[in-house]
C-alpha cells in the first residue's frame, strides 16, 4: 500500500501524472466558502437549506437532506426504511464497501446480486431468479441498494415492478451519478425508488470535501431521516410526545447520529451545482472521444443502455486478455509507471476479507470476479484537457500492445 502511494506520488512530482479523477474548485467555489466564514453560521445556517433546496429543485424530487458523507446517508437511510437485525440487504458485488457496510451497521444481513455483463450494474435477471428463490426460501429482502455504477442508472423500472411484487424498499446509491437521467428525467427523482443516496466526495461529480445527500418524495420518511441525522431529537411540538416545557425544550425520539454538513461544505456544494451540466457535458465529451480514440484496441468499451444519460464518473475499459500478451496486472502497472493515475473499481465486495469471515467465497458472484479480472478505469475528469486524454490514449496503446 505504503509503496504504491509513493509510486503515484513519484509520478506526480515528475508532473507527468493524470489522476483517474479530480475535483474542480473554480473562483466563485472559493468565494462562497469565504462568505460562509465570514458570516454567523459555519454550521446549522440557512447555506445547509439553500444546498438542498437547490439539488432538490435540479433532480425534480420534494426533500433533500445533506449529510456528512454517503456513507452516513445509506446508513440513515436503512434505518429508516426500517432495516434491522433479521433483516437482509441486498446490493451489488461491484460497489464500494459502504453500499453493503450499511445494511450491517443496521444488523442486518447482507447479500450479493451478481452483475450484468453490458452494464456492470446488478443484473435484473439475476435479481428475478434470486428473488424467487428466496421467496421459496422465505428469506426476501426488506432493502434493495442498486449501484448507478459509474453514473449509468439500473433498470429502474424493472426494479420497482420488482419491489411491489416482493415487497422490498428501494435506495439507490447515485453516489456516481448526480447529472445523469433515466428515461429523459434526472437521476434523483426517486420515481421508481423510496431514497437516493449522493456522494460529495472530490472524486465524484460535485464535491463538497465530504459530503453526501439524501432524497425522498416521502413526507414520513423526510421527518425521520431529518431526525437521524441529528441525534434523534426534534423541535417540532407536532412530533413531541410530551407536552413541551418552554421555548428550549427538545425530544429525542430515537438514537441517531451527528451525521451533519458544515454551511461551509453546503456553500461549496451549491456553488459547484451551478457547474453540474458543465461538469457532465465535458464528461460526456470525453467519453465519446475515448470512445472514438480507443474503438481499434484489444479492450471492452464501456456499453450504454438506451435508457439511460451516464454522468460519466468512471470510463472503465476491459483488456481482452486473450488477444494481449500482458496480464492484467502488468497493463495496469505499466500504466502506473508511465504517470497515468489508473484505478480499479472495484474489488468485489463480497471478496473482502471481512466478508469472508460472514461466510462469502470467491466464485460466489463469478461475473463480477470476471470483470474485477479485466477492467482498468482510466482518467476522467473536467478539467482533462485534450491533449492529456491523447497522452493517456498512446500511453494505453503502447502499454497494451508492445511488449
Ligand atoms: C463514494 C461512494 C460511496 C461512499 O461515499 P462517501 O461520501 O465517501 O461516504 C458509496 N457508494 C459508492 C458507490 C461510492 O462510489
Amino acid at each position: 500500500m505504503a509503496k504504491r502511494f509513493s509510486t503515484i506520488r513519484y509520478a506526480e512530482a515528475m508532473s507527468q501524472y493524470i489522476p483517474y479523477g479530480k475535483q474542480d474548485i473554480n473562483q466563485a467555489d472559493i468565494d462562497a466558502v469565504i462568505e460562509v466564514l465570514r458570516s454567523d453560521w459555519i454550521t446549522q445556517g440557512p447555506a445547509i437549506e439553500k444546498f438542498e433546496k437547490i439539488v432538490a429543485e435540479y433532480c425534480g424530487v420534494k426533500y433533500a437532506v445533506a449529510v456528512s458523507s454517503a456513507t452516513a446517508a445509506l446508513h440513515i437511510a436503512c434505518l429508516a426504511s426500517g432495516l434491522g437485525i433479521g433483516d437482509i440487504l441486498w446490493t451489488s458485488p461491484n460497489t464500494f464497501v459502504a453500499s453493503a457496510n450499511c445494511g450491517l451497521y443496521c444488523g442486518a444481513k447482507v447479500d450479493f446480486v451478481d452483475i450484468d455483463t453490458n452494464t456492470y450494474n446488478l443484473s435484473i435477471d439475476e435479481l428475478e431468479h434470486k428473488l424467487v428463490r428466496a421467496e421459496q426460501e422465505g428469506c426476501l429482502p426488506k432493502v434493495l441498494v442498486p449501484v448507478h455504477f459509474a453514473g449509468q442508472c439500473c433498470e429502474m423500472e424493472r426494479i420497482a415492478a420488482l419491489s411491489h411484487q416482493y415487497d422490498f424498499k428501494v435506495i439507490e446509491d447515485a453516489s456516481h451519478a448526480i447529472g445523469g437521467k433515466y428515461l429523459g428525467k434526472s437521476i434523483g427523482n426517486c420515481e421508481f425508488s423510496d431514497i437516493t443516496v449522493l456522494s460529495f466526495h472530490p472524486v465524484k461529480i460535485i464535491t463538497t470535501g465530504e459530503g453526501g445527500m439524501l432524497l425522498t418524495n416521502q413526507d414520513d420518511l423526510y421527518q425521520k431521516l431529518i431526525r437521524l441525522r441529528s441525534h434523534g431529537i426534534t423541535r417540532t411540538s407536532d412530533l413531541m410526545q410530551e407536552e413541551s416545557h418552554g421555548s428550549w425544550y427538545y425530544q429525542q425520539l430515537e438514537l441517531g447520529f451527528n451525521y451533519r454538513i458544515t454551511d461551509i461544505q453546503a456553500a461549496l456544494g451549491a456553488s459547484q451545482m451551478q457547474r453540474l451540466d458543465e461538469f457532465v457535458e465535458r464528461r460526456n465529451f470525453l467519453a465519446q472521444r475515448y470512445h472514438q480514440l480507443l474503438q481499434d484496441l484489444p479492450i471492452t468499451l464501456p456499453w450504454q443502455h438506451p435508457d439511460t444519460e451516464s454522468s460519466w464518473h468512471l470510463y472503465v475499459i476491459r483488456l481482452k486478455l486473450e488477444k494481449i500478451n500482458k496480464t492484467h496486472r502488468q497493463v495496469f502497472e505499466g500504466l502506473r509507471q508511465t504517470g497515468i493515475g489508473v484505478n480499479l473499481h472495484y474489488i468485489p465486495v463480497h471478496t473482502q476479507p471481512y466478508y469472508q469471515q460472514l461466510g462469502f467465497k470467491a466464485g460466489n458472484f463469478p461475473e463480477a470476479e470476471r470483470y474485477y479480472q479485466e477492467a482498468i478505469s482510466i482518467p476522467i475528469y473536467y478539467g482533462l484537457t485534450e491533449p492529456a486524454q491523447d497522452q493517456v490514449v498512446t500511453l494505453l496503446k503502447q502499454t497494451i500492445l508492445c511488449n
